[in-house]
């Protein structure tokens, strides 16, 4: 039986793996096809790429990518497989969201100054270090560094959270244009973790904005779930997939690759 997993993290967005140990600890652990799917950037895939490793003989890698969407209260993710990374409009508007986490530091200082905290820009950055999605984690941790806070949690629970004293929102899109983007990047596009949006008439509209499929295998999702996400691909003719939403984090399940497999097999539908 194929065992695929359709949805990784790497270093690229928050996985503590990079997209090379993600690459060699898939193959050891007898995976036949993974997906990168990083949140709204393919940094990792393309550094595979540069690598000379996304076409290799030991293991199929599909092209992926999971943006978050505008809904201000639901957790609605849109997984998009076999996508051009190199696409024109796809990298325009991740050049966007990435432009805008930048801003968002700028904007977060400028909060942080009224409300009395000093924190230096370059230091933030430093503390970022290679990562393109720099954002509150690292802002927290310059709070941390000045004595203001014991701790990153404090920080957060304090300045930081979601509307929060200090929060500045995110740049983002809603999920018919990314459903869009996918498309116009030859993609196809795919509801994540349907569970956890924790609205099914949201999910209904999601469907009906012309989504091709939905993610039924995921972690977080009890038997119900799967069963009644089963039903509802069949109903609206939705390709089912499958993924670990591995981060590599050992406190989060599932703490290692091939322990969260399914046999979903979206090669069927691409080409
Ligand atoms: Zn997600
Ligand atoms: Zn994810």
């Amino acid at each position: 039986m194929m065992k695929t997993d359709l949805h990784i993290h790497t270093t690229a967005s928050d996985g503590r793996l990079t997209p090379l140990e993600i690459l060699n600890h898939a193959i050891e652990v007898g995976l036949n096809h993974i997906s990168i799917t990083d949140h709204d950037t393919v940094d990792g895939l393309l550094e595979l790429h540069e690598l000379g490793y996304l076409a290799n003989k030991k293991i199929t890698i599909i092209t992926g990518i999971e943006f978050s969407t505008d809904l201000p209260l639901n957790e609605v993710h849109i997984l998009g497989y076999n996508i051009d990374i190199f696409s024109c409009e796809l990298q325009k508007q991740l050049d966007l969201i990435i432009r805008d986490r930048w801003d968002r530091v700028n904007r977060t200082i400028e909060k942080l100054t009224e409300l009395g905290y000093a924190v230096e820009f370059d230091r933030i950055v430093e503390l970022a270090g290679n990562t393109t999605s720099i954002g509150r984690p690292h802002i927290a941790r310059a709070l941390v560094e000045k004595g203001y806070f014991p701790t990153v949690t404090e920080v957060f629970n304090t300045l930081l959270y979601k509307n929060g004293p200090a929060y500045v929102p995110h740049y983002k899109l809603s999920y018919t244009s990314v459903i869009k983007l996918i498309e116009q990047s030859g993609g196809i596009s795919v509801l994540a973790h349907p569970g956890l949006v924790e609205d099914d008439t949201i999910v209904d509209d999601i469907i009906n904005s012309g989504i091709n499929g939905i993610e039924v295998y995921h972690p977080r999702h009890n038997s119900t779930q799967i069963e009644k996400y089963l039903e509802l691909a069949k109903r609206n003719n939705l390709i089912v997939t499958g993924g670990s939403d591995f981060h590599g984090i050992p406190s989060r399940f599932p703490h290692k690759l091939g322990v969260f497999t399914s046999s979903t097999n979206i090669l069927d539908y691409i080409e």
